[in-house]
């Protein structure tokens, strides 16, 4: 059985629609996003304003249809829904619901489950798997004049702190990146003797890199007290919407928002220069506004405007008033502002907007900002900064739900345009044997760093003396079993995760190793195509010799050949297997890259290489390599990472000595040919270990 849930209104009616797919899906119900699909439709409603009550009823001749060619299809309609619409819906709707009541829909469908009574401990199923709404509250007590809330929401609900700080500490050990606190007044939140103040004391001190954000708070409710504990908290982010409704204090009084316009700015301004003075950062502030309420005159429209230039806003969601039945406007007063003159007032303060806005903005010019990544769009990745504005800019998708940094490059009124500013990413590497494991130790020791390893070898568990396995910690060391698939597109996964955690912990990561394929990957962010594998070409490439697959492999992708491992059967088969699928060569599709990358790598003369290769395989023997190579070849026979140097030459029925020079002149060719390949990359080529940390201080000293 299937549902769809359509969703109407702010965040708290996502919040909410959150909770009901939660208990839905405990009724084993499954969510699709086609509509034609469902056995049940939600529709969570919103009667803030007409428009989306009107939108509601628009969908009538629609469910008629689907009930037609799906019988059993029930539609439930919950939400903010004012009395009398409650009873015109019952003329479509199955049922018409109270979704505070929702540990009793299961009984409805004949489902025998135990929900939790009170809703806001329901366990939500977050849509978004970095942005969390968490509710605190439940409805609103003020009455403003204008608005249905009081009644559809009923008043205001403060939820347990407990429940409130464990929902926060579990999202944040998933590792969400932003938390919204909910509520209709957000800071009028009271449970026993905590207030939003303290509530907010207390998420601070939750351990994580997140952000704290709010909505939708009152101003009769921020006290100093509150002002200070906002600016203190490392969490909460320089962005608050200020709702002034109007700037005329006669308007206000109409409206029943208990304060003057003056007391709206002097908050603003001391909003504004206690994150300045406390956190040196601009605080932005949005606001909403109602034109066009019933009998505004032109000047005192003329009031809102002035006190918008005097806020300075960076955001308004201006609406047109439309009367909510219920409301006190509605049974007393009327809508006596005609559509034309509230659509002249709503033009007229957007020009405003624009300008305070941009005003605002150019202050943020060449600066470099955090940004939370939200959403690919074409080549651009749109994310917010702190001030809760949009920035655009060119980076790969794998951002999505992380922090980065970004110059802003150019300012618009509602957004800017920006630069990925990349994490530094030093490489070092070199041919087989050339020192570049203690090279990359001693750099790691120096300048606060930590390894990851570049290797296909020593990712593998048991294969230790003949990879020459360092000690010392590196991430991706021993990581999976023989027996495991694993291939360079997991490698990437798991490397860019070992350097974002790095880059969390505020050090420097130093990627070394060999493997040209994953060093690429890495540095160039190679995309690797998703290619089922086909076993029936598989079978057919499996019968063929190592030889004969590298030069079919060599026809299809000349470059690639340079790079692969040719004694690696089952990369062989992978790469052609993808080449063929694609007809593309595997895998050349480099994207934007993510880090600011210097490549070093050690010079080694011909005669120095083949010496130290010569006294690495004499210590390897020494070290009980025979032993090692013949205990997993007869582990694992036929792996084929066993067919690799150091290994498959025990395979062979010949002498130790033999065996020995054996795996020196392979070892010899291997590096000729991973020289090969480093010749085509930029890579800074040294000598010693004072050249090496010359040319990191370059890189971590490097003007943004
Ligand atoms: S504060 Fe006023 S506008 Fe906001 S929800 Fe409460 S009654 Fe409605």
């Amino acid at each position: 059985m299937k549902y769809h849930i359509i969703t109407f209104g702010c965040q708290m009616n996502i919040s909410d629609s959150e909770r009901i797919s939660a208990v839905l899906e405990l009724m084993n119900y499954s969510l699709t996003k086609d509509i034609n699909e469902a056995d049940l439709i939600v529709i969570n409603m919103c009667s803030v304003r007409q428009s989306a009550v009107d939108r509601v009823y628009g969908l009538y001749s629609k469910f008629k249809r689907l009930k037609k060619r799906n019988k059993k299809l029930k539609i439930i309609v919950t939400g903010c829904i004012l009395k009398p619409d409650k009873i015109k819906l019952k003329a479509f709707a199955d049922f018409v619901l109270d979704k505070r009541d929702l540990y009793q829909w299961p009984e409805l469908f004949k489902k025998n489950l135990k929900i939790k009574k009170n809703y806001l401990s329901i366990t939500p199923k977050y849509e978004n798997n970095f942005i969390a709404n968490v509710p605190i509250s439940f409805g609103c007590s003020n009455f403003c004049t204008y608005c249905a809330v009081p009644y559809t929401r009923g008043k205001l609900v403060s939820r347990n702190y407990k429940d409130i700080l464990k929902e926060v500490n579990e999202l944040v050990k998933k590792g969400y990146k932003e938390i919204w606190l909910l509520g209709e007044n957000v800071n009028d939140y009271h449970y026993n003797e905590i207030d939003f103040s303290q509530l907010i004391k207390e998420i601070n001190k939750i351990k994580g890199d997140f952000w704290l954000r709010f909505t939708s708070p009152h101003p009769k409710d921020f006290s100093s007290n509150l002002i200070k504990t906002l600016v203190k908290s490392k969490h909460i982010t320089p962005y608050i919407n200020l709702p002034i409704q109007s700037g005329d204090n006669e308007v206000l009084k109409a409206m029943n928002r208990p304060y003057t316009v003056n007391q709206y700015i002097k908050l603003a301004k001391a909003l504004r220069s206690a994150f300045k003075a406390q956190k040196q950062e601009n605080l932005a502030i949005s606001t909403d506004i109602i034109v066009g309420f019933p009998g505004e005159t032109e000047a005192q429209f003329k009031n809102t405007i002035k006190a918008m230039k005097l806020a300075k806003f960076d955001m308004a969601y201006i609406s047109q008033y439309s009367p909510r039945p219920e409301s006190l406007c509605y049974k007393k007063m009327q809508d006596n502002i005609p559509k034309k003159i509230k659509k002249q007032r709503d033009k007229e303060l957007n020009e405003v907007l624009k300008k305070t806005a941009l005003a605002n903005n150019k202050k943020f010019k060449g600066k470099i900002v955090d940004v939370l990544v939200l959403e690919k769009n074409n080549e651009y990745l749109l994310g917010k900064t702190r001030q809760y504005k949009t920035i655009k800019f060119k980076g790969s998708e794998n951002l999505i739900g992380k922090f980065v940094k970004v110059k802003i490059t150019n300012i618009r009124a509602f957004g800017f345009d920006g630069e990925l500013v990349k994490d530094k990413l030093i490489v070092i590497l070199g041919p087989t044997a050339s020192g570049k494991t203690d090279l990359a130790i001693k750099l790691a020791k120096k300048f606060n760093g930590e390894l990851v390893s570049a290797d296909s070898r020593t990712v593998f568990k048991e294969m230790n003396i003949g990879t020459s396995k360092p000690k010392y910690p590196h991430y991706l060391i021993d990581i999976v079993s023989l027996k495991d698939d694993f291939n360079v597109a997991l490698y990437k996964e798991k490397a860019i995760e070992a350097i974002n955690e790095i880059v969390e912990k505020g050090k420097i990561t130093i990627l070394v190793g060999g493997t040209g394929l994953y060093i690429k990957a890495i540095v160039d962010n190679l995309d690797f195509p998703k290619v089922k594998p086909d076993l029936k070409m598989r079978n057919e490439l499996e019968s063929k010799t190592k030889e004969e697959l590298f030069s079919m492999y060599e026809k299809l992708d000349k470059e690639g050949s340079k790079i692969i491992d040719k004694n690696n059967k089952r990369r062989l088969i992978r790469a052609i297997e993808v080449c063929l699928q694609t007809g593309k060569p595997f895998p050349r599709l480099k994207q934007e890259p993510l880090f600011d990358v210097i490549q070093i790598g050690i010079k080694k003369t011909k005669k120095e290489l083949e010496e130290s290769i010569t006294k690495r395989t004499n210590q390897m023997i020494k070290q009980g390599l025979e032993k090692e190579a013949k205990k997993l070849i007869s582990k694992y026979p036929n792996n084929p990472n066993l067919n690799t140097i150091g290994y498959q030459e025990w395979k062979q029925d010949k002498s130790k000595e033999k065996i020995k020079k054996d795996i020196i002149s392979n070892t010899i060719k291997f590096a000729k040919r991973q020289m090969t390949w480093f010749k085509k990359e930029n890579i800074k080529w040294i000598k010693n270990q004072k050249q090496a940390e010359k040319k990191i201080k370059k890189l971590i000293l490097k003007k943004e």
